[in-house]
């Protein structure tokens, strides 16, 4: 990775999220992102879940952002889609219709029962079971799917138990990477771990806030280096952004990439994503 090479936010929240407190204009937040200096564009990637499957939002904004393209005289801003994945089957809630208006589509789970994971009777058994469901959805998930981008690897998890389910997520993992592999579907580095999971790690407890951080970025690292090791695979860089202050912030994911040695080719770049399922 070179000094003035650009990155892709691939992960942002825009207006029609009801997870944006504050909405804000696509306007604003291409802005915001080029005024960095290190961003090349964003992608517009607001929640289509099973509890909220509305997906009246994506022509008007599919209309706004190539109004503002055209302006600009270059396609700054994608729009994509965050997928929830909920059920062992691999079942998909997005219309063709509507994956015929997006560049691309981003996914992964979101509504895991995770918070029985922290509960005080749970055992070998109940973690098997979580654990066995998580990696049929997500497997099934990715691989039944038009999926550009696992978003947030194990974030439900990590963000539960730091490091303690270390020896159920990294055999999920070897079954994960394949399958990333052979769809070219990319590894997520997310601004989300060091931003807003930082305290809390509930397994153990509240705990000093610094081992519940380590614990974090040991376990992301981890998973990262193992996709980087495993091979083929590609990493996308997110702000997971829900608000205009954010968008663009992927100085955190860069630099995990700079530490981990994650060479410049296998980083995804707007390009790669443009119209990938149009
Ligand atoms: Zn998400
Ligand atoms: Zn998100």
């Amino acid at each position: 990775m070179t000094g003035n090479t650009k990155y892709f936010d691939h992960h942002v929240h825009t207006g029609h999220s009801r997870c944006v407190k504050v909405p804000y204009t696509l306007e604003a937040a291409v802005d915001r992102a080029l005024a960095r200096g290190f961003v090349e564009g964003f992608g517009s990637t607001n929640h289509v879940h099973f509890n909220s499957p509305d997906q009246s939002h994506l022509p008007v904004t599919r209309r706004e952002i190539d109004e503002i393209n055209a302006k600009r005289g270059k396609p700054f801003i994608l729009l994509g889609a965050e997928v929830d994945v909920d059920h062992p089957s691999g079942r998909f809630t997005l219309t063709k219709q509507s994956l015929d208006l997006l560049d691309y589509v981003i996914a992964g789970p979101h509504n895991q029962p995770h918070r029985t994971l922290a509960m005080e009777d749970m055992g070998n058994e109940e973690y098997g079971e979580y654990f066995e469901a998580l990696e049929a959805i997500i497997v099934n998930s990715l691989s039944k799917n038009p999926v550009d981008v696992w978003v947030h690897p194990f974030l439900q998890e990590i963000e539960i138990g730091g490091e303690y389910f270390a020896d159920y997520l990294f055999p999920i993992l070897d079954k994960v990477l394949p399958v990333l592999r052979d769809k070219g579907i990319a590894m997520e580095i997310s601004s989300t771990f060091p931003r807003d999971k930082n305290d809390s790690v509930k397994v153990f407890g509240p705990g000093p806030r610094v081992e519940g951080w380590l614990q974090v970025a040991r376990m992301t690292s981890r998973v990262y280096k193992a996709a980087l090791d495993f091979g083929g695979v590609k990493f996308s860089f997110a702000s997971d952004a829900h608000a205009v202050e954010n968008v663009g912030d992927i100085g955190a994911p860069i630099a995990i990439a700079r530490w981990l040695g994650i060479p410049g080719s296998r980083i995804v770049h707007i390009a790669d994503l443009q119209g990938k399922h149009r």
